[in-house]
């Protein structure tokens, strides 16, 4: 299967990589909201965040709750937007499971 997100964890398609452990995988979003805008992935590719096994979805957060706390201190942000789209009627445009973190500014506009 030919999916963006898995050839980008196999360095096929290059990525500003932030992270990566033995499960996951980090890299700056192309087309941020905001300065920092990451994207998170599990190596092991699974189309829709409910199809993943719970231990699975817990290392994913747990990368995602330390990369939180990282790019907020390496940026001074203020709070961060952590999110998932799950599935292509919420706005799920690549279908391999992503959690985006989106660094915020006290009175920035919503990244827009
Ligand atoms: P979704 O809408 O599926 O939740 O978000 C997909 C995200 O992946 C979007 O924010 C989009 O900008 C990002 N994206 C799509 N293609 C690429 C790519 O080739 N490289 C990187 N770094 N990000 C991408
Ligand atoms: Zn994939």
């Amino acid at each position: 299967m030919d999916c963006l997100f898995c050839n980008i964890i196999k360095g096929k398609i290059p990525s500003h990589k932030i992270y990566e452990d033995e499960e996951t995988y980090a890299f700056l979003d192309i087309n941020p909201c905001s300065r920092g805008h990451t994207v998170v992935v599990p190596k092991k590719h699974y189309d829709s965040f409910t199809d993943m096994p719970t231990e699975d979805a817990g290392s994913l957060f747990a990368t995602v709750k330390m990369l939180t706390g990282m790019l907020e201190d390496a940026m001074s942000a203020d709070g961060s937007n952590v999110g998932l789209n799950n599935k292509a009627a919420a706005g799920q445009l690549v279908p391999h499971v992503h959690v985006h973190i989106i660094p915020r500014m006290n009175g920035d506009n919503g990244g827009s």
